[in-house]
């Protein structure tokens, strides 16, 4: 499971993404804010999660150290 925190845009509490049976969806906990993130999530050959936008960007910064 992975998280994003401080990231919903309600009450700005912690989200995470989960895997429903028709695509990805970020939900909180706090306050039941849901989305259909689908867009914006890939799996690598590992299964591996991805978010594509700012924490892709971060992993990019990193790789280039
Ligand atoms: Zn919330």
């Amino acid at each position: 499971m992975q998280w994003k925190l401080k990231s919903c845009p309600r009450c700005n509490g912690d989200l995470f993404i989960q895997l429903e049976i028709d695509g990805w969806y970020e939900e909180c906990l706090a306050c039941g804010y849901r989305k259909d993130i689908s867009d914006l999530v890939t799996t690598n050959a590992l299964g591996q999660v991805k978010m594509k936008g700012p924490i892709e960007a971060e992993e990019k910064m990193n790789a280039d150290v």
